[in-house]
């Protein structure tokens, strides 16, 4: 095929143990899937069914990375997730059989540029360019769904310049990984190269150039952020 411009590359994540790599489709995001979470940001988690927010491919990162603080925003925040990454195809999947479609996990920032994001709130507004901007979706390696193992016991943290931040267990979830990936296919034709990012615990906080972001969850690569100047 013949294009008028170059078409952007596709977007991959490297995985654990294998030379090739996972190229990235969608990126979806859960909202609100830690209670305390939810409370820090003065609301509360909906039981009735988890939500949604989506960034584009684009938007990913690789840990390692050192990012541009990122322009239109004063409240640049951290939000340490785990994240699913999808290998087979799901529609209307019943919850049972959901985990027959995880590819594997990775350790992900949902960076959020919070003061628009509060805004987009406050005015009934989309929450777009809070969420989805460049080098907003950090992700670090997959680790196979095969060589991690139930999903619950782990602890996910989050430190910045080595002082804690965020820190809980996965078992911590309002909505289980099968849980989320059998609603979210009630809503798309999911498939493989599709990520879910799950929500994050509490500690949220802001981040400025010159921060070194560690991430961690037992059992897969950890992640790593430095924030650079302001662009
Ligand atoms: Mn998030």
């Amino acid at each position: 095929m013949k294009f008028l411009f170059d078409p952007e590359p596709v977007r991959a994540a490297e995985v654990q143990g294998a030379s090739a790599q996972y190229p990235v489709r969608r990126i979806f995001c859960v909202g609100r899937n830690y209670a305390e979470h939810a409370r820090e940001m003065g609301g509360e988690v909906d039981r009735e069914a988890p939500f949604y927010f989506t960034k584009s491919a684009l938007a990913l990162t690789p840990s390692g990375a050192t990012v541009p603080y990122p322009p239109g925003t004063g409240d640049y925040h951290h939000e340490m997730e785990f994240v699913i990454a999808l290998g087979a195809p799901a529609f209307r999947i019943a919850t049972k059989d959901a985990p027959g479609v995880v590819f594997g996990y990775a350790c992900g920032l949902d960076m959020t540029r919070r003061d628009l994001q509060a805004a987009a709130k406050e005015k009934r507004r989309p929450w777009d360019i809070g969420k989805d901007f460049e080098h907003s979706a950090v992700l670090g390696a997959i680790t196979r769904a095969e060589d991690f193992g139930p999903v619950g016991p782990q602890a996910i943290s989050l430190s910045v310049n080595r002082a804690p931040r965020q820190a809980a267990r996965l078992a911590d979830m309002v909505w289980s990984v099968a849980e989320i990936i059998s609603h979210l296919s009630t809503l798309y034709h999911l498939g493989p190269g599709d990520l879910i990012y799950t929500g994050t615990p509490a500690g949220v906080g802001p981040v400025v150039p010159g921060d070194v972001l560690d991430g961690k969850i037992d059992g897969l690569g950890p992640l790593r952020l430095v924030i650079g100047a302001a662009e």
